[in-house]
Order: structure tokens, then sequence, then C-alpha cells
């Protein structure tokens, strides 16, 4: 029965909740979550409430994907959908978790219970059990350990980078492994974030306010790490300038986000147990954690305290996770960061975000920009299509492009002289798809640039 029909009915459930949202933990230990029967019951019980909405038709290709299978359907209803074919939606989906931050009004407590988002992250798991995952998912997922192969020898990442560019190899990728030819490939560097900050360390006094220690520990994430190095530069001489003493994490690993967006939650778990408690004994030490990726921030402020609700470190190191700006917003709140700035950045588009949208801690990348004299941050609150590996598999490709598409067409028509993202992956996406040549910048690195530093 549709959701429409059930509103219909004397006494049906109210439209919305009145009471905030709630998330429920994951039940991933239990079980009846790998049951594939009570999978499937639960998945044709919130696909008939999302066929009866459809309040999320425009948010990604999951939605329409599941209303395309209803609308051909015999019926015109669930009950006439192939249950085999519920498999679909589930691949289509890359776990952002927009639908159930921005959209869903029967999100926990509501009485439908609809978490969308974690439901098809069960299915995944239920998919990754019953081992029907492909080899490409499971390597494109290993971003820690494809990188250190590619990284640890000298030379190794210049030629991974030439051949990646090359046409003919691009094609055999697509043919072997199902990587797109189009698709943007991250480059890496045998100079890593962690090697180009170890001599930087600078042994600051801590300044604490009320929500802040005033000496963070960076962890440095794959992409940044292994992609993205000079993002190590542009956070010690930001914070060192604004008096936060900062330093890495001692030792770190992967996250987890891009395995939990495969399934694989034994792999998450045993990245909870290689960071965590590194992370707990950081904070047991004074300092607050960073990062410079929001997936990998969104890791460990909400996936892991959902699977792992009773571990009192994995609570802890929630509890003092921050997105950057977010942590020097707090500090400009307290009067502790500078805002002598050496030059203006003009006109900027600044595209947010999905996993930092649903971090429901305000524009703060936009809003310490905002603090540059001379400085216009327009806003693009639109996912960019890249989605983890969403982007770079053949099958949905063309479907990650559609969804980036009006992204990099605002950042054409806004025609600023910089465009960034607080997510280096979103930001060479939409960077492949703007018309004009644009620039992909990470936001610390336009506010080190701002500094004059
Ligand atoms: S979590 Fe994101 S990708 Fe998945 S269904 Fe919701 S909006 Fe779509
Ligand atoms: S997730 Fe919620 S808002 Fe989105 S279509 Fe389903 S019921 Fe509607």
């Amino acid at each position: 029965m549709s959701s429409e029909k059930l509103s219909m009915r004397e006494g049906a459930p109210r439209e919305g909740s009145l009471e905030a949202p709630t998330r429920h933990p994951i039940d991933w230990q239990s079980p009846d979550f790998y049951d594939a029967h009570k999978l499937e019951q639960e998945l044709e019980r919130v696909f008939d409430i999302c066929h009866g909405c459809r309040r999320c038709v425009n948010l990604c290709n999951a939605f329409p994907t599941l209303f395309d299978l209803v609308d051909e359907s015999p019926t015109l209803e669930l009950d006439g959908v192939d249950k085999t074919h519920f498999i679909k939606v589930v691949d289509e989906c890359y776990l952002c978790d927009m639908c159930y931050m921005s959209k869903c009004p029967y999100v926990p407590p509501h009485e439908w219970n609809v978490d969308f988002p974690h439901l098809m992250l069960r299915a995944k798991a239920v998919k990754f059990k019953k081992g029907e995952t492909l080899f490409r998912d499971r390597f494109l997922t290993s971003t820690d350990a494809v990188a250190k192969m590619i990284t640890t020898i000298p030379m190794v990442d210049a030629v991974v980078n030439h051949f990646n560019a090359q046409p003919p190899v691009r094609n055999v990728l697509e043919k072997t492994l199902g990587v797109h030819h189009d698709a943007v490939l991250p480059t890496y560097h045998h100079n890593t974030l962690r090697k180009r900050v170890a001599g930087q360390v600078k042994s600051l006094t801590p300044v604490p306010t009320e929500q802040t220690s005033g000496k963070v520990a960076l962890f440095a994430t794959c992409y940044g790490n292994y992609n993205s190095p000079h993002l190590g530069d542009d956070f010690f001489k930001v914070f060192q300038h604004n008096g936060i003493h900062i330093e890495l994490v001692p030792q770190e690993q992967c996250c987890g986000m891009p395995k939990l967006e495969l399934g694989d939650l034994e792999a998450v778990a045993r990245a909870r147990d290689a960071n965590i408690p590194v992370l707990a004994e950081m904070i047991d030490a004074g300092y607050d954690i960073i990062a410079p990726v929001p997936s990998c921030v969104l890791m460990f402020k909400q996936e892991l305290p959902l699977m792992f609700p009773q571990d009192a470190q994995v609570q802890k190191v929630k509890s003092r996770m921050f997105d950057p700006f977010e942590y020097l917003m707090l500090r400009h709140k307290a009067g502790l960061l500078k805002t002598e700035f050496a030059q203006p950045l003009g006109d900027v588009s600044y595209h947010v975000a999905c996993h930092l949208r649903v971090q429901n801690i305000g524009l703060k990348t936009r809003d310490i920009l905002q603090l540059v004299p001379g400085t216009q941050v327009q806003a693009i609150e639109r996912c960019s299509g890249h989605d983890g590996t969403y982007a770079v598999k053949t099958e949905f490709y063309e479907a990650a492009i559609k969804i980036g598409r009006p992204v990099a067409k605002k950042v054409d028509d806004n025609a600023n002289s910089r465009f960034a993202s607080d997510c280096p992956m979103a930001a060479t996406q939409v960077a492949h798809l703007a018309k004009r040549d644009v620039a992909a910048e990470h936001p610390m690195t336009l506010l080190r640039i701002a500094y004059g530093l």
C-alpha cells in the first residue's frame, strides 16, 4: 500500500514529525541484519513509502531508478516490481545521506522510521556477505593499499600518473576493470603529505577556548596524504599562523568510508581498530582532531559512532572531531583568529560537498573566507556527482555526469576567478565538467593565499 493511500486512511500517521530527528544505531552485528528475507521485507516497506512520497526524485539516481521500476510495472505499484530488481536501486546509492538529512519527513522518531541511506547500507552489506561484490569495487575502495603500492617507490607515481592520462591505457582499463575512460582519476605523489609536513611541526603554547583546546592533530586521510599532499602545507601554515599547535596523527589508516560504501563492514571495523585507539590517545593528551576531507570527518562524527554506539573510545573521538573550518570559526568566535589579510580572494564559486552539508554545521567555510576583505563567496549546494568511486565506474559514469553538470554550469555561469570545494574529489569532478578552464582549489589553500603565507 502506498503512503498516499495510507495517509488518506482515518487515523493514519501524520505527515512529517514535530520532534527533532534521531538516528538509530546500525545494528550490523545482529544476525537479522544479514537475513535476506527480512531485508527484502524492509526494502518493500520503505520503497512503498518512497513511491507514495517521491520528494527525493532529484537527489540522485537511486530514486528515479526506483520510481521507473514502479511506473513500468504491470500494477503501477510496488507489488508489481520484480524484487530481484531492488538491487538496482541499492547500487545507485552512494550514501551521501542527503535524503535522510535534507528531505525525509519520515525519519525517526516518526513511526514510519525511514532511514533510506542506512537501509541501502544494509542491502550493500548483505550483497558483500554473499560474495556478489565485483573485484573492481573491492580494488577501488582499497584506497590506502593501492596508494601505498604506487607511492612507496620513487617514480612509480610518475609512471602511473603518465599511463592514467593515455587514452589507449584508459580504454584497456575500461575493458578490463570497468573504469570509465573519461573519468577523472586521482594523481599520486611519492612526496606525501605526511613526508612534506614532517619537519614543519613548531611547538606553540596552546590557548584553549571553551570549545577548542588550541592544539590539533591532523588526520591526513588517504586522499590528502597521497593525492593532494600540498594540503598539509596549507593546513600547517594557516593553523600555526593563528597560534594553534598542529601536528600529524602519529599513524593512521583509511577512515573506512570507502569500505562502508561497499558494505564491507568487517573492513570498517578493522579501520576502527587501527585508528580509534590512536585518536583517543591524542585526545587524552589534549588534542582536537581535524581532517581535510568532509567524508572522513563524517565517518568519525557519525558512521562509526552509529556502528559502535557502546564504544567509549569511538564516542570520545566523535566528541573531539572537527571540520577544519568549523574549528577556525570556533576560534574566531573566541576572538583568536587573525583577521588581517595580505590579499583579497575576489569572487569565489564555492561548492558545498554533501558530506559537509549533512554535518549540520552551517556554511563555516564560506563564512571564514568572507572575512577576507574584497572576497565574495557564492555557495553552490548541490551534489558534484563524484561520490566516492561512483563516478569512475563505467556503468554509473553517465549518471554521475548528469548529477554534477548543474554544479559545473553554475561555476561556468558565475565566471568567478576562483573555484573551491572542501572535498578535493568533488572539486576535480566539477572542474572536469566545467566548460571554462577552472582550477580546483581547497578553501584552506585560499585562506593561506589570503594570509600571504
Ligand atoms: S543517500 Fe544519497 S545517494 Fe543514497 S539514496 Fe539518499 S540521496 Fe541518494
Ligand atoms: S526517503 Fe523519505 S523523503 Fe525521500 S522519497 Fe523516501 S519517504 Fe520520501
